[in-house]
């Protein structure tokens, strides 16, 4: 018997999800609250891992297609300090592919392929009931379905459904801005951060620069403050972000802080986290992936997740042996398990990254990076 199954939210966790079930010739319906797949920028680069997100791609057939689109390049990194010293200066074999790096534009592109996704359906409630549960939606309309997957990121409405635990402040801001045309327009720091991510520790701060495709690259100021302290601020007012930045990077690297020189806007990103594990009783007719079950720190890992667990869920509900609700339980003990720990990984890991001592980031690159 085909279910019908609703999906909340058109992210990596969510297409991923939907893509899987396509594979197996099974309907799911996609909700999503941008009203095109453009709608919004779609943010920076992400690396996937060989057991995680590129796991789930091969399971949703779309791994060559990955390997094909991905920069393996991207995995260099080059930590200095604040005086712009070379500290570490890892560059990936031509073959390694372990976390190639991706625009997540063009994961989206690649996941949504042939799916049908409703866009401009904000979700507003998801109300379980005594089979399955109901979807209500901004525009005052209702839908029922057999399950509904919140993969609504995180201030998930899905969530609601199932737990009252809502995200909590790390004590980490990020400060993102973007260079466009590096390697034209700004050759040194072109140079300076190489084929894939810089990284400047210095104490309770840091200065991190992603290269994308095309000559964009994301830069991103990482500091411990207060939740209010930056939260006035317009990130459209440019100047008075940057005057702000530099004072709080006083004293760093003249070549390093250009970094924050040159981007046009500036986006507030207080980073906020569930608690590891997050866990629910099960509520038959609704159930979370991704960010909405489990927001940690990022670290590397979160879109890993909501991939792995999309692909996971949507194979056991196409082709496991069992009722759909069976196979929602043990999707939800294995995410629960997994999210656990890679939630107390990535918490460690800010700690030590964002640290009173500096030399802290450095020992942790050291404990993941092969030599
Ligand atoms: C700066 C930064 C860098 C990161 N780098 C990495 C990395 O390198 N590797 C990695 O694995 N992870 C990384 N992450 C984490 C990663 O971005 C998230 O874990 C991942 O996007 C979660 O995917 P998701 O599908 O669960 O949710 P999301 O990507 O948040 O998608 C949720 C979707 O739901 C939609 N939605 C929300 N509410 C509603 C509603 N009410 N109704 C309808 N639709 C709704 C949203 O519009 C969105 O499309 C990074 C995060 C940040 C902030």
């Amino acid at each position: 018997m085909r279910h019908r199954i609703a999906v909340i939210g058109s992210g990596p966790g969510g297409l991923t999800f939907a893509r899987v079930l396509h594979c197996h010739g099974y309907p799911v319906t996609v909700l999503e609250r941008d009203t095109a797949p453009d709608a919004r920028p779609p943010g920076g680069t992400l690396d996937l891992h060989e057991g995680l997100g590129q796991l789930a791609l091969e399971k949703a057939g779309l791994l060559a297609e990955f390997l094909a689109l991905s920069r393996p390049e991207g995995q260099a990194m080059r930590i200095l300090d604040p005086t712009g010293a070379v500290l570490r200066d890892w560059r990936p074999r031509p073959d390694d592919r372990a976390n190639p790096e991706i625009d997540r534009g063009d994961l989206r592109d690649l996941l949504l392929g042939p799916l049908d996704v409703r866009w401009g359906q904000h979700v507003t409630e998801v109300v379980p009931g005594e089979e399955g549960a109901l979807v209500r939606l901004a525009d005052g309309t209702q839908e029922p379905f057999d399950l509904v997957v919140g993969a609504d990121g995180a201030w998930s409405r899905t969530r609601r459904a199932v737990s009252a635990v809502t995200p909590h402040y790390t004590g980490v801001t990020f400060v993102e801005t973007s260079l466009d045309d590096v390697d034209t327009r700004h050759p040194d720091l072109a140079r300076l951060i190489g084929d894939g991510s810089l990284a400047v520790y210095g104490v309770n701060r840091g200065l991190v620069a992603q290269r994308n495709s095309g000559g964009h690259v994301k830069v991103y100021a990482q500091f411990r403050a207060p939740l209010d302290r930056y939260a006035s601020l317009d990130g459209a007012d440019a100047e008075a972000v940057r005057t702000r930045l530099l004072d709080l990077f006083d004293g760093w690297a003249a070549p390093v802080l250009d970094l924050l020189h040159h981007g046009t806007t500036f986006v507030h990103r207080p980073l906020h986290v569930l608690p590891a594990p997050h866990t629910w009783p099960h509520v038959t007719g609704v159930t979370l992936l991704g960010d909405a079950a489990h927001l940690m720190p990022p670290l590397g890992a979160g879109a890993n997740l909501a991939m792995l667990e999309g692909a996971e869920l949507a194979e056991a509900i196409a082709t496991g042996p069992g009722e759909l609700d069976d196979a929602v339980r043990a999707f939800e003990e294995r995410m629960w398990e997994r999210a656990g720990r890679w939630g107390r990984v990535t918490t460690a890991g800010l700690e030590r990254l964002v640290s009173p001592d500096p030399a802290e980031a450095l020992v942790l690159f050291d404990e993941v990076q092969p030599s």
